[in-house]
């Protein structure tokens, strides 16, 4: 029985989502490939994938970014349907990216189930902590304020996106496992 729950594959859908810039593509190349790249190149619609394992199952996440249409405010529900995780990112260099972040997340709240979709908000590019505007503080209490789980990362450095990963991994295997 041991040996069979190991054996356990569960896939999981993960989308990104937030302002044009904020580092999603490069947040996925980097929880799928561990790479960074000055231009990362948008993959339309298709996803990434990654495989990560936890004690008793394996989970392949399905990495979604999107194709852009998010400068134009159009992100399809569709999209992000089925999610079992959504990441919900911000560049805590660029204050409107947080405000927009706001407008997304009501966006989401309007079509997924409560608790079935782990929203977690990234403050990403935390290297560049000299021209942060955004504090750790404002991004935790609105993740605390709408329930969500808050990290801040950087695709660049690569700082806290293992922990990241794994951390959204152990909450969606509570949800769904
Ligand atoms: P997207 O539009 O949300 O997909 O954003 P991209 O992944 O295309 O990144 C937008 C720009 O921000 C690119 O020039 C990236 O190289 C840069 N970028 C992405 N992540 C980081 C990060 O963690 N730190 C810094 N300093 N720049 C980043
Ligand atoms: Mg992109």
């Amino acid at each position: 029985d041991t040996l069979r729950k190991s054996l356990r594959t569960l896939k999981v859908k993960l989308v990104l989502l937030g302002s044009s810039g904020v580092g999603k593509s490069s947040l996925a190349l980097r929880f799928s490939k561990d790479e960074f790249r000055r231009t990362s190149p948008t993959v339309g619609c298709a996803y990434l994938t990654r495989v990560v394992h936890l004690r008793n199952v394996t989970l392949r996440l399905e990495i979604w970014d999107t194709a852009g249409q998010e400068k134009y405010h159009s992100v399809t529900p569709l999209y992000y349907r089925g999610a079992q995780a959504a990441l919900l990112v911000y560049d805590i260099s660029k204050r409107e990216t947080f405000i927009r972040a706001q407008v997304w997340l009501k966006e989401l709240e309007k079509q997924y189930i409560p608790g079935s979709t782990v929203i977690w908000l990234v403050g990403n590019k935390g290297d560049l902590a000299t021209h942060r505007q955004v504090s750790v503080e404002e991004g935790q209490s609105l993740a605390n304020d709408r329930g969500l789980f808050f990290t801040e990362a950087s695709a660049l450095s690569g700082d806290q996106i293992n922990e990241l990963l794994l951390a959204i991994a152990h909450r969606v295997y509570e949800c769904i496992g």
